[in-house]
């Protein structure tokens, strides 16, 4: 048997068996052996039967001394089964199992495992896992326990498992030398998977986890690296820097941070190698990176190519897009947007396509199949942790070159995880906020006092300044205690003299209605925003200085950072009131971190531990493959152990095994 083969070569699985497996993932004999128990019984160690306490598990070996069938209503029946040791007695009760009935005798020698109660004295298993005459299949061993679905036993997966142990030819599972097995002491992958599902002790079973752990991780960086190396002998576009650059910066209207300086050398020097660039900006919210990007296009125009600069949000796209304008608004390149609304699309595509546009900023429209660029050079992500990996290569497949990445998020990514998600990526770190920043004053109130911020907003805007108010839904939600837009607005209206400008924004708006509500916010004719979490990401008005979250329990912390990240943008002193209602012990922990630090990597460490690590980052919308049975949070020293493994066999084999070994992988992640 071949380990390529369909499971339905196996004895007893049938087409629909077949089937249930392959919802479960398992369509090859591979598949079924990386199917991982997700914990063991230990029933390998026999009990007396004066040995075991009530509620215990536990495997017992006694003789049968007398059974009987008890009728019930409806066809139901139980049968009692008394045996003993010679310790003590015990009554196995089983429920509607008539099949059982020939096998019992008197005197029989019964092996089972269960869970003991006691009943008057007398020791009772409800529904135990028996064998007879001999322990061999359930009982006396460590049993592993699978996760099952609707029309799969555990008991089948086992002996499908048991079988393909027994007849698939494993050697190709193996790919280290022995040479390396012995110098990182490992287990052999054929002992490890034959371990993982039937071990024979608990050391081995530690082994052969590690082993299958090792094996994933080592995999992943094999793989990461040789898309590395990929990238590194393609030919890029070497990009001359720009005379003008300079010029350009000394006429912004603030100064440079160092931090952004340092960043924009790596760019130009990265833009100038045969290289194409692949580089990560990570800078926490309000650090300036849009600028970075701005500089960089200009860069790409002058060098004579396009570029594409694409966000999540139409909001973000828009904002981006007027401030590109004013950015290039004395050259002669030419910006234009794209978003769902666009008018005109047709014409639009044109022009990408003869080379009138020279920047198009945009959301995912931009990925779409009829934008074709002339000669798209440089594509930049703002967000990034926003999309996923296929969405950013999509828009790099749209170069008929290979063109320079940028990637700019806010969110730090742990060393954990960039271990894994960034290893394609070279970073660069805007470590510094500008100069005239004052830290945000974040403060907590309860729903109930929200009086006293109305108050203090009253206050802000009388000395000019605006607010947003953000709140989690947008219509009124009778199931749910959590104030929405709509309703917020109407208790607005009341609370504040008919003078102030109160306005609304969300995700379901018309474009147009938000491009108007947001250019009028950013033009300071809005004095109160309130706002959904459309506003989450990117967006810029420096003269807003009150972020006030209701029902804050309900937001992430580093959702509520990036929210509080919309305030504190210029000189002025900024604030973040966060209003919560039912706050559980969790929500409090949360909430005082935001007091506490405006570190975004603080925060993100802090979430990690409060969260986990999956649901922030997504891990497979990274383009990483979810781990079978590796966790990168827990798993850290195998992963770095691996990654160091992966590195040395890089290096000291010879190509034909490494590309042999390449191949594998890719074949078993299905990418070619
Ligand atoms: P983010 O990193 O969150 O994307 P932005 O690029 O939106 O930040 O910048 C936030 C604000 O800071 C913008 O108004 C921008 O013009 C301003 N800014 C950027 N760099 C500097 C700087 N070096 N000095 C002062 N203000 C700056
Ligand atoms: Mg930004």
């Amino acid at each position: 048997m071949n380990l390529n083969d369909n499971v339905i070569n196996l004895p007893k699985i049938g087409e629909k068996k077949q089937k249930v497996l392959q919802n479960m993932g398992v369509s090859t004999i591979y598949d079924l052996l990386h199917y991982f128990p997700r914990k063991y019984e230990d029933r390998s160690i026999f009990k007396k039967l004066n040995e075991i306490k009530a509620k215990e598990k536990a495997s017992v070996k006694a003789k049968i001394i007398r059974f009987e069938k008890v009728n019930l209503k409806f066809k139901k029946s139980i049968i009692n089964i008394y045996v003993s040791d010679d310790t003590s007695t015990a009554c196995i009760k089983l429920f509607n199992n008539n099949f059982i009935l020939p096998e019992l005798e008197k005197g029989r020698y019964i092996f089972f495992y269960g869970q003991a109660e006691e009943n008057y004295d007398l020791l009772q298993f409800n529904s135990p896992e028996i064998e007879f005459d001999k322990a061999e299949k359930k009982i006396g061993m460590i049993y592993p326990i699978y996760p099952l679905s609707n029309g799969i036993k555990n008991s089948e997966i086992l002996s499908a498992v048991k079988y393909s142990i027994e007849n698939a030819d494993m050697t190709s599972l193996e790919y280290l030398p022995n040479e390396y097995l012995e110098k990182y002491r490992l287990i052999p992958t054929y002992d490890a998977i034959k371990n993982i599902h039937m071990p024979k002790n608990i050391n081995i079973l530690k082994q052969s986890r590690y082993r299958c752990i090792f094996n994933e991780f080592f995999e992943l960086n094999i793989f990461l690296n040789a898309q590395k190396s990929n990238v590194q002998k393609s030919v890029g576009i070497k990009f001359k820097k720009s005379e003008n650059i300079n010029d350009i910066i000394k006429k912004l209207p603030f100064e440079l941070t160092n931090a952004q300086k340092k960043v924009l050398d790596d760019i130009f020097s990265d833009m100038n190698k045969d290289v194409p660039m692949r580089r990560l900006i990570q800078g926490d919210v309000g650090s300036g990176k849009t600028i970075v990007a701005f500089l960089s296009i200009y860069n790409s125009c002058m060098n004579g190519y396009q570029s594409a600069f694409m966000v999540p949000t139409e909001v973000l796209a828009v904002q981006h897009y007027e401030n590109a304008l004013d950015f290039f608004k004395n050259t002669d390149i030419k910006v234009k947007l794209l978003i769902g609304s666009t008018k005109n699309k047709a014409k639009l595509y044109e022009e990408i396509e003869n080379g009138e546009v020279d920047v198009v900023i945009g959301t995912q429209a931009l990925i779409q199949e009829k934008v074709v660029f002339k000669n798209l050079g440089l594509v930049i992500t703002d967000e990034q942790h926003r999309f996923g990996v296929n969405q950013r290569k999509k828009l790099e497949e749209k170069s008929n070159a290979n063109p320079d990445i940028i990637v700019m998020s806010a969110t730090p990514i742990p060393r954990t995880l960039s271990l894994v998600i960034h290893k394609d990526l070279d970073v660069s770190v805007i470590g510094e906020l500008p100069q005239n920043r004052l830290p945000i004053k974040t403060v907590a109130e309860r729903k109930i006092n929200e009086q006293k911020v109305f108050e203090f907003i009253k206050k802000q805007v009388k000395i000019g300044r605006q607010a947003y108010v953000v709140c989690p839904l947008v219509e009124e939600n009778y199931d749910l205690d959590l104030i929405s837009v709509n309703e917020l607005y109407e208790k607005l209206l009341d609370v504040f003299p008919k003078e102030y400008s109160i306005k609304v924004l969300h995700g379901k708006m018309k474009a147009k209605e938000k491009e108007d509500i947001l250019k009028n916010f950013q033009e300071n004719n809005i004095n109160i925003l309130i706002s959904t979490t459309v506003i989450e990401v990117g967006i810029n008005v420096p003269n807003a200085t009150i972020m006030v979250i209701y029902d804050a329990q309900r937001f992430g912390l580093s959702q509520l950072h990036q929210l509080r990240g919309r305030v504190g943008r210029g000189d002025k002193q900024s604030y973040c009131v966060l209003l919560y209602d039912n706050a559980n012990k969790i929500t409090m922990q949360r909430i005082q971190t935001l007091i506490d630090t405006n570190d975004g990597f603080e925060i993100a460490k802090k979430d990690l531990q409060l969260r986990g690590a999956g649901e922030i980052f997504g891990v497979k919308q990274h383009g990483i493959p979810e781990f079978k049975i590796g966790d990168i949070m827990q798993n850290i020293d195998i992963l770095e152990f691996a990654q160091k493994c992966a590195n040395e066999v890089m290096d000291h084999m010879d190509n034909r095994y490494i590309t042999n070994i390449i191949e594998t992988i890719y074949s078993r992640m299905n990418i070619s």
